[in-house]
Parts: structure tokens; sequence; C-alpha cells
């Protein structure tokens, strides 16, 4: 969605989904690694970026290329943007020497978060200038040219910026965390992360800040087993909190969060799948997640989630699953394209290791509606096979451009 296209409509967008730390686990690709990180833009104009963590460097790159189409073009400029920090722990600040608009004169910014026990007086801007002092960063702060404004903030405040309506809310988490509410001309995100449950004050709070919202962006770091045990005082909570409170508030979309760096995207599908049983309307978020709040209610779209090397084929195949409505089903349907990783040949000659090879697949049918699937491919492995004469050979597939004419 575009702003200009759709001038009535919010789009958040999430950037990182992950806690504690980023995570470049291969079996964690699936829902992202990055952490903390959230764009949102609102009817009226309001831009709003909700925690920095390593999610903001992606979020500053998408910004430059679709401003100049490339990384080695100048830089985006005039931004205009409130930064709100939910708190200080590193996977919500991590992100902020790697953020390119930072660097940028033309570039407004204003900073929310709250004042710290152990940092004292402007916290968030002493939090951003450490990041980036000698010996931990090589960019002196004073390259950081975009105009910088701090404020301070606390539980229970609120302020107006374009039409949306922001308010801050303290959650339970170690050191303190603001939950933070956007009531956007569109409908209302409810940003509460880092809270553990259980401690009344914080609780209501919670319940609160949540009430009636089209979309509650939850922490759900640990599995209810995880926070019963193990994991419990660390600040965090689980799917089936998310869903209490989504209940209790009356909240309409609920968005699974900060998915633990522990948890494989089948660990993430496994609690998903466990709320949307006590609660049809969660979502587990995911890099490149887009949810957009129009008139007619809240649209959830992936349209990045789609991180394989892709290859257009035509195959016939049959596609069993689940309709939207709960209703298994059963078809036959037309293969578009695949995204596939790679394949295990056996051959005669034993190739070079990072050698290139090409790998035409034949597909079942006639002639007229499939063709055979050719793949690129680079050696990653070989191996002795069942005889002097057979090598086991690993290959990875090579992404290709798209071709020029679509299929039919
Ligand atoms: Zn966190
Ligand atoms: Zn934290």
């Amino acid at each position: 969605m575009d702003p200009q296209t759709m001038p009535n409509a919010a789009k958040l967008k999430f950037w990182g989904v992950r806690g504690s730390t980023p995570t470049v686990e291969r079996d964690a690709w699936r829902y992202g690694g990055n952490t903390s990180c959230l764009e949102l833009t609102a009817p009226g104009g309001g831009r709003f970026i909700l925690d920095c963590g390593s999610g903001l460097r992606m979020l500053g790159k998408q910004l430059r290329t679709a401003v100049h189409g490339s990384l080695d073009t100048p830089r985006i400029s005039g931004m205009d943007a409130q930064v709100l920090v939910t708190h200080y722990h590193w996977d919500h600040i991590q992100g902020m020497p790697f953020f390119h608009p930072f660097f940028h004169e033309q570039n407004r910014f204003n900073f929310y978060s709250f004042r710290s026990k152990q940092l004292g007086r402007d916290s968030l801007r002493q939090v951003l200038e450490a990041q980036l002092a000698s010996p931990y960063f090589p960019v002196d702060v004073g390259k950081m040219t975009a105009e910088r404004h701090f404020h301070e903030i606390s539980g229970g405040d609120s302020w107006d910026s374009k039409g949306t309506r922001i308010t801050a809310a303290w959650l339970n988490h170690p050191q303190g965390c603001l939950g933070y509410r956007l009531d956007t001309a569109a409908g209302t995100i409810v940003y509460a992360t880092d809270n553990e449950p259980g401690v009344p004050e914080f609780d209501r709070n919670l319940l609160a800040l949540a009430e009636g919202a089209d979309a509650l962006i939850y922490d759900s770091q640990y599995s209810p087993e995880q926070l019963a045990t193990t994991r419990r005082g660390w600040g965090h909570s689980t799917w089936l909190e998310g869903v209490k409170i989504a209940r209790q508030a009356k909240v309409k979309n609920l968005i699974l969060f900060h998915h633990d760096p522990e948890s494989s995207s089948r660990t993430v599908d496994g609690f998903l799948y466990a709320a949307r049983q006590e609660f049809p309307a969660t979502w587990a978020a995911m890099e490149g997640m887009c949810v957009t709040l129009i008139e007619r209610g809240v649209e959830v779209t992936l349209p990045e989630s789609r991180m394989g090397r892709r290859r257009w084929v035509r195959l016939a195949a049959t596609v069993s699953g689940q309709s939207e409505d709960g209703t298994p089903f059963e078809e036959r349907a037309a293969v578009r394209d695949l995204s596939l990783l790679g394949a295990f040949l056996s051959l005669n000659r034993r190739p070079m290791l990072q050698s290139e090879l090409r790998v035409v697949i034949q597909t079942a049918g006639d002639a007229e509606s499939t063709a055979p699937l050719s793949l690129r491919a680079t050696v990653v492995r070989c191996e002795p096979g069942r005889d002097a004469n057979e090598h086991g050979v690993g290959v990875v597939f090579i992404e290709e451009a798209e071709p020029d004419t679509p299929e039919d």
C-alpha cells in the first residue's frame, strides 16, 4: 500500500520481529532474524518508527532504494519521523548506528522514551551517542547530521502528531519498558512488547492500552510452559497471555511478536497454530509483514516472505489443505513457480566444487501444457557414490532473472 494511493489507510510494516539478539540460523529464516523494528505510516502523513533493533537497518536500506533506485546513489532526504523507543535493551536500540537517514542533514527525527534510573537525564540521547562512541564504532556521532530532538516521556503520557494520538504505558520488564498505543484516523495499533504478566498494576496498564485495538502486537517470546518454569522473571510473555488480553480487551487482531532467538520457524508455527485455536484472528510477526488498517478492517499481507530462489515452471499438481473457513479441500492446481534451495544428484563425473551445473528435470504430462524444469546450480558437496563411477553431488540452486513475459 502506498500512502499516496490510499491516503485513508494506516500501514504498519515489520522490519524486525526477533527478541534478545539477531539470529542467522537457517531454521529461523522464515520468520526473520532481525530484532524489533516497526514502521507505521498513518493517514495525515504521520510517520513512526517503533523501536530501533537491527531491523532498522533494513528500513533505511529500503528508503534509499525506494527513493534513488540504488544503494550507491545519494541518500533519502527530507524525512520527518517520530521514533518511539520502548526501552534500552540492545534488541531495541542496536540498529541506530546503521540507519542511513540519521546521517543526512535534511532529515528530522523526534525521539521519545523514558528517563532511565541508571542513566538519568537525556537517557535516549546518551544511549544513541554511546553506541557511536570510540572504541565501539568507527564513525563519530558528529557525522550523524539529521536534526534530532529528544523527548522524555513516562507511562500515562499522550500527545498528538498529524492526526494520530500516541499514548504510552508502563509494562513489566527489567529496568522498565513502555508500551505504545497509536490511535490513527484509520484505526488503532498497540505495540506492547517486553512484558511479563502477573503484576496487577502492569496487567491493568496493558489492558487499558490494548482496549478495542484493531491490532495488538504482543510479546510472545516463550511457551506457556517456559514462562511457568525456567523463564519466570525474565520479563517476557506467551501466545496464551496474548490470547487472554486480546479477548478481555476486545482486540480485533493479535500479532505474536519478539520471537525467542532459540525458536525455530517451526516453533513459532506451533505457537501461532495453538493461539489460533483460541483466538482465530492471530498472526505471527514475520519480517516484511504488512498490516494495513482500512475503513473496512484489517488486511495482513506477507509480500516479501518468499525468500527462496524462484524458478518459473509449468507443473500440474494436486493441492490439499484447509480453506479460510476451516474446511479441508483437495484440488488439481498448476504450479507457476517453485522456490527451491537445492538438490542431491548421482553423477558419473565428479564436478569441481563451486562450479556451475545445469539441472533439467523432466516433468510428466503432455508437452503442450508442461515444460522441463531447468535449473542452474553451484556444487557444494561431492562424495563417493555406491561404485567407482558414481559420485553423490550436492547443489544449491542459483537465482535467475524473471522471464520478460510472464507465464499465462
Ligand atoms: Zn526485547
Ligand atoms: Zn527487553
